[in-house]
């Protein structure tokens, strides 16, 4: 799920191309609707109540983005109804999203070049993240081809991971000899109380149901553990200055979430959790790729950098690049 849309220029009508999770890079399309199948429209969607409250209240939220989202009225989340039921959605992300040989072939050797910048900004992060816990056992939900977690391995941690994707998890086997499953957080087996820290990068806006993945995160883990997330920042200043251009509104027709510090903040601590660390975070890129997501906010600029960039061949170096529109929150268990 996180990042798991590759960067190679892959899709279908209708659906922007993204990279990491986070980075448009072009609005191309290709036409073969095999490789990353849609809802089709005549899909049953019904509402569905808050996941963080219950209520049933609600009104339209940016409704000139065309996303059907909604904001509940009594606690603010921010979510898509009516929408497919679970069962639909679990189809979309969790088999042919992924399950298909294009996204295998194609796709992820893209994702893979970026490993060099994955496997930075996963340093970044667990710089931070032993500032709060010494390393043990680690659990990253949607691990994808397992860059963070060889990463935190070879930092002293012990690693396991999950995907929904099953080439990734072979992936991370094949390549890393990492303990890698292909399932989701919720139907796998795993021990109670025996983890000390799971991360979900770019994870928790795509489930149908975010409240039981982070209720599990908190029955895996033991008392004084950490969770960390990343997710877009529906109340950052970016969302709130760009509007329905919000570049986090056009990652993904898939997001049927958008948290804000306050409301992730509540559904941790409905969970039991301590809130210890928020921040926004970035992501290492390319010069290339910074370019491209530039390019839909200041065309001039990108276009006189470019010439910059050919000049000096400079396409490859990585900047840390920071939007202030992801947000990373880590928690402890009370
Ligand atoms: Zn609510």
């Amino acid at each position: 799920m996180r990042g798991r849309m590759p960067e190679h220029r892959r899709t279908n009508p209708g659906r922007h191309v993204y990279f990491l999770g986070v980075v448009p890079l072009a609005k191309q399309t290709i036409h073969n609707d095999t490789l990353s199948p849609r809802l089709s429209d005549d899909v049953v969607r019904r509402h569905v109540p808050c996941n963080l409250c219950g209520s049933d209240a609600r009104e339209p939220f940016c409704p000139e983005n065309g996303l059907g989202l909604v904001q509940c009225q009594q606690c603010g989340l921010v979510y898509v109804s009516p929408r497919p039921d679970a069962k639909e959605l679990y189809a979309l992300y969790g088999e042919t999203y992924f399950h298909n040989n294009e996204s295998g072939v194609v796709g992820y050797s893209n994702y893979i070049k970026d490993e060099g910048n994955i496997r930075k900004t996963s340093n970044r992060r667990l710089t931070l993240l032993e500032r709060f816990i010494q390393p043990g056992r680690l659990l990253d939900v949607g691990c994808a081809v397992g860059f963070f977690i060889d990463e935190a391995h070879k930092r002293g941690w012990q690693v396991e991971g999950l995907d929904v994707s099953s080439f990734a998890v072979e992936y991370a086997r094949d390549h890393f000899g990492v303990d890698a499953q292909n399932g989701s957080l919720t139907e796998l087996d795993y021990e109670p109380g025996a983890y000390d820290m799971v991360t979900m990068w770019d994870v928790i806006e795509h489930v149908p149901d975010p409240k039981a993945y982070i209720e599990r995160a908190a029955q895996l883990l033991r008392p004084g553990g950490i969770v960390a997330l990343a997710t877009p920042d529906v109340d950052s200043l970016p969302a709130r200055l760009t509007g329905k251009r919000w570049v986090g509104y056009k990652l993904s027709e898939e997001h049927i979430y958008y948290f804000s510090i306050k409301t992730l903040s509540q559904m941790l601590e409905a969970a039991g959790f301590e809130v210890v660390d928020v921040r926004h975070v970035g992501k290492y890129v390319t010069l290339r790729l910074f370019l491209d997501r530039l390019g839909m906010y200041a065309p001039w600029l990108a276009k006189l950098l470019e010439l910059g960039e050919r000049a000096f061949k400079l396409s490859e170096w990585a900047l840390y690049i920071n939007p202030f529109d992801i947000v990373a929150i880590t928690a402890r268990k009370k």
